[in-house]
């Protein structure tokens, strides 16, 4: 018997999560805002993180947060608003909260990895469905799986991590009405990526009081902070509210937030270069013989070539970090996903792609 033997066997199988060391490197491979605060706004947040006490739990600003949150997402009045350090946090007490005997967790894949992996650790059973080759939802399999497996949560990004694109709403929309035909279980819109995407779910939230919805600060440029949160039905919040730890959201983290809510055009200025510097990759994907570009309504584009591997190595020898994707599902075969950085950087990544990707797929 080891002190290690202590630990779930499970856990003790898992690697920890990590970090690549970026530095010195263009920095594409997180879906970060590659802009840095203007000397002005640095000097702003400064001030204002300074006043901070930080002898204190946190207190009374949360209330301040989440009014200006509430503001900035146009939450419906009355629904309920659940804060999280990172949405990572809140996509983990959601499980906690559900994790009765028996219960599963649906998503389709490939898809963000924590829905899963918060699902295992928590003690659910996680089902997945497969997309279809371009990455579609596959509406009838989903709705077949909601109906064999009565999933306590199924998962819908709305756009998807790592294919970038939104489903059809159509598709949505039936996986939506089966799960309700269930009778239980809740469905969580993933709107990570929302500060780049031509649509939102937020209007047909009040419909279907069964779906939840998630966004982040991380993706609107405050990665660093971690800030995500939930809204829906409140009596529906308020059991993933029980289950979350007391002061979650640091003093700090709410300052920066409070911060970045006050300058919330700057921000959205941002995400529209983003968009802007996307649509110029993908105009320059689209001539590369060995690239083939998927649609993008995030900060990232998911591109197939004939050798992710080495096109990976060949960039990061040429100073670029993108991800490699490729092992993370058999539909990603040979695929890497390309963060959107700023103009420069986007150069820098279109001349090195020129000179890599010639052969054709
Ligand atoms: N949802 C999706 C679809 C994501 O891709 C990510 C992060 N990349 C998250 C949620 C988590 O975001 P965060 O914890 O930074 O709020």
């Amino acid at each position: 018997m080891s002190l290690l033997d202590t630990f779930r066997p499970d856990v003790r199988a898992l690697h920890a999560y990590h970090v690549q060391d970026a530095a010195g490197f263009i920095k594409l491979d997180a879906m970060e805002n590659p802009f840095a605060l203007t000397p002005e706004l640095q000097d702003e947040l400064g001030r204002r993180l300074g006043a901070v006490a930080l002898n204190r739990y946190p207190g009374p600003r949360i209330n301040d947060l989440q009014a200006a949150l509430r503001r900035h997402a146009q939450v419906p009045d009355g629904f309920g608003l659940v804060l999280g350090n990172g949405s990572d946090e809140l996509i983990s007490l959601l499980s906690l909260a559900c994790a009765k005997p028996g219960a599963t967790v649906l998503a389709p894949l490939p898809g963000f990895v924590m829905y899963e992996m918060s699902a295992t650790l928590q003690g659910l059973r996680f089902v997945s469905v497969p997309l279809t080759p371009d990455f579609e939802l596959d509406a009838a399999a989903m709705v077949a799986a909601v109906r064999e497996h009565r999933p306590a949560i199924t998962y819908i990004a709305y756009p998807n991590n790592p294919t970038a694109n939104l489903w059809d709403d159509a598709a949505i929309e039936q996986v939506v009405q089966a799960v309700a035909a269930n009778g239980q279980g809740l469905v969580v819109i993933d709107e990570a990526y929302q500060p780049f995407a031509s649509k939102s779910y937020l209007d047909r939230l009040q419909q279907h009081p069964h779906v939840l919805l998630m966004r982040t600060l991380s993706k609107f440029g405050l990665a660093g902070i971690r800030l995500g949160y939930m809204l829906g039905r409140a009596d529906l919040i308020e059991q993933v509210d029980k289950v979350r730890p007391p002061y979650n959201i640091s003093v700090l983290n709410t300052e920066a937030a409070l911060f970045a809510l006050d300058h919330e055009a700057e921000f959205t200025r941002q995400a529209g270069v983003i968009k802007a510097e996307r649509e110029r990759l993908q105009s320059f994907l689209a001539t590369l013989p060995g690239a083939q570009a998927y649609p993008s309504q995030a900060n990232m584009i998911l591109v197939r070539v004939n050798d992710a591997a080495s096109t990976f190595a060949a960039l990061k020898q040429r100073g670029i970090l993108i991800k490699n994707v490729s092992g993370l599902h058999r539909l990603l075969a040979n695929c890497i996903r390309l963060t959107v950085g700023l103009p420069a950087e986007n150069d820098a990544l279109m001349a090195a792609l020129a000179d890599l990707l010639r052969e054709p797929l």
